[in-house]
């Protein structure tokens, strides 16, 4: 493992808030490399213990073990910059769906130097109980397709996930309206990200090439 550090943005989400479409979105941009522990963990094969114990978790909306999440997660970070996926002198790091313990931010301590906390969160959770049934209907999702799993996730979100907000400094942390269009979505974290970007990359010019605007999101 490599002990170099990343810069990076944190992107939160109760199930269902549109996370993984904002995640793919955003990682469109060339200043931004887009990781989903998520997407890592569902593309595990079942045919070793780490991946059996993996989909188990999934399966029951249960949380991956932190040391088990962030082995997995540093092997993949490692494996994209050897394939050159991932740039780290131009590009900040998107983290989606980790940390999600007040563990892994601890452990993430060692490799990350967090720039700003992207947090999608709404107070009526029934409107994102429907997008999840939607979305198993289409995806097949096994975690989205029994209501007592989903409501698991949202009590783990709830009781894990939710106390990590107090871990950064309030300055960095930004709660997002999740309801809306993933345009309309898009256009509110840009708003808080592009600044971002840009002071850690010096200039517009350097984050990619081309200067971006709020605009872009529609
Ligand atoms: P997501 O697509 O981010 O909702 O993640 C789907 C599932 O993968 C979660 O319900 C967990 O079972 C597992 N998972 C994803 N990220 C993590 C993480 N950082 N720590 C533990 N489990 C995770």
């Amino acid at each position: 493992m490599s002990d170099r550090r990343y810069s990076a943005v944190l992107l939160f989400g109760m199930p269902g808030s549109g996370k993984g479409t904002q995640g793919q979105l955003l990682g469109k941009l060339q200043g931004i490399f887009h990781l989903s522990t998520g997407a890592i963990f569902r593309s595990l094969v079942d045919d070793s213990d780490d991946g059996r114990l993996v989909s188990d978790c999934i399966r029951h909306g249960q949380l991956v073990a932190d040391d088990l999440t962030i082995e997995i997660w540093k092997h993949w970070l490692d494996a994209h910059i050897e394939t050159g996926d991932f740039h780290p002198e131009d590009q900040i790091l998107l983290l989606d769906g980790i940390p999600r313990t007040v563990r892994q931010c601890e452990l993430l301590k060692d490799h990350v130097d967090v720039l700003q906390v992207i947090s999608l969160s709404a107070s009526d959770t029934e409107p994102i109980i429907q997008r999840l049934r939607q979305r198993a209907l289409i995806e097949g999702r096994a975690d989205d397709a029994d209501e007592a799993v989903i409501r698991n996730r949202f009590e783990v979100y709830r009781r894990e996930t939710t106390p990590l907000l107090n871990f950064y400094s309030p300055a960095l942390v930004h709660e997002i309206d999740p309801m809306g269009t993933p345009a309309e979505v898009l256009k509110r974290i840009l708003e808080h990200l592009i600044p971002v970007i840009v002071t850690a990359r010096g200039s517009a010019a350097e984050f990619g090439g081309d200067e971006i605007t709020p605009d872009d999101a529609e």
